[in-house]
């Protein structure tokens, strides 16, 4: 099933997007009023939510109706995103050689401001950076609660697929040695359209990446080429934090990001950012003008 969160009339809700539809959820009597809740609720929700589909018991909407707004598929995130940095070795080189590919996996987050949905525009934040640059990423959303697991049943714990845009002031990056302020800036962590549930992808290890800035492709890669697989990535984060229903993980960016260019080819004013990662759809966000 895709998720999506979105909104109508001024509100916020949730639904599913079916055959170009959409099948709204949060007024449908015994269900969860939003998605986050939902997939805390794991396996029963799915089950009713599949019930509901069936029989058609909740609104339908068209997605070309005015009124209706995209959000991330988790609007309000309960905490930093998680991501992994330099988990593509052509990355890694284009970032600083061949000594720069990890052999422990690098993790650092974005905090929680930075969230916002398809089509939502990305401040360009012109007054404090001059080197703001996309990532295009493969997130996995975490299903279940848990510490300690092990990599063999890591994939019982992943709830579903989205993507995510990992923009990053790359001057703010280093100037304050730690990534932290460099990839928080407000609206920097563009996700969706949808979540895809785990059930619809048949392996998240093979699925080709592109990213696309007016329409020119920069980036262009699979996920075959990740360093660190999504099981070792939830084993090693989990061995000693527990894992939450929620928690969103970046899984890096393959090579072609602006920095990677010489010289350099930083996103500006009114441009367009597509990522598209086969099966799981294109997240397309526009920057401020
Ligand atoms: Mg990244």
């Amino acid at each position: 099933m895709k998720f999506v969160s979105y909104k109508v009339g001024g509100k916020e809700t949730y639904g599913v997007e079916k055959d170009g539809r959409l099948f709204d959820l949060a007024g449908v009597h015994d269900l969860p009023q939003d998605l986050l809740r939902g997939i805390e609720v794991g396996g029963d929700f799915l089950k009713s939510v599949e019930s509901v589909l069936k029989n058609k018991v909740c609104e339908i909407r068209s997605f070309t109706e005015d009124e209706v707004k995209w959000l991330s598929p988790i609007p309000k995130v309960k905490r930093n995103i998680m991501c992994v940095g330099k988990n593509y070795r052509d990355h890694a080189i284009e970032m600083g050689g061949e000594q720069d590919i990890p052999t422990d996996i690098m993790i650092f987050t974005k905090a929680t401001n930075t969230i916002i949905g398809h089509e939502e525009t990305v401040f360009h934040h012109e007054d404090i950076t001059e080197e703001l640059d996309y990532e295009g990423e493969l997130a996995v959303i975490i299903g279940k609660k848990g510490r300690r697991i092990s990599p063999e049943e890591a994939m019982e714990y992943v709830f579903g697929y989205s993507i995510l845009n990992d923009i990053t002031a790359r001057d703010l990056q280093k100037k304050h040695g730690q990534f932290f302020i460099g990839k928080s800036l407000d609206t920097t962590c563009p996700m969706g359209p949808y979540i895809v549930t785990k059930d619809e992808v048949e392996d998240p290890h093979n699925l080709s990446i592109t990213t696309k800035v007016n329409g020119e492709i920069r980036q262009s890669s699979n996920t075959d080429q990740m360093i660190f697989s999504i099981p070792t990535i939830i084993s090693i984060l989990s061995k000693g934090m527990t894992l939450e229903p929620g928690d969103i993980i970046a899984t890096g960016t393959p090579s072609g990001v602006g920095k990677g260019y010489k010289p350099p080819r930083f996103l500006r004013k009114g441009d367009k950012v597509e990522i598209e990662i086969e099966g799981v759809g294109i997240l397309t966000n526009p920057l401020q003008a």
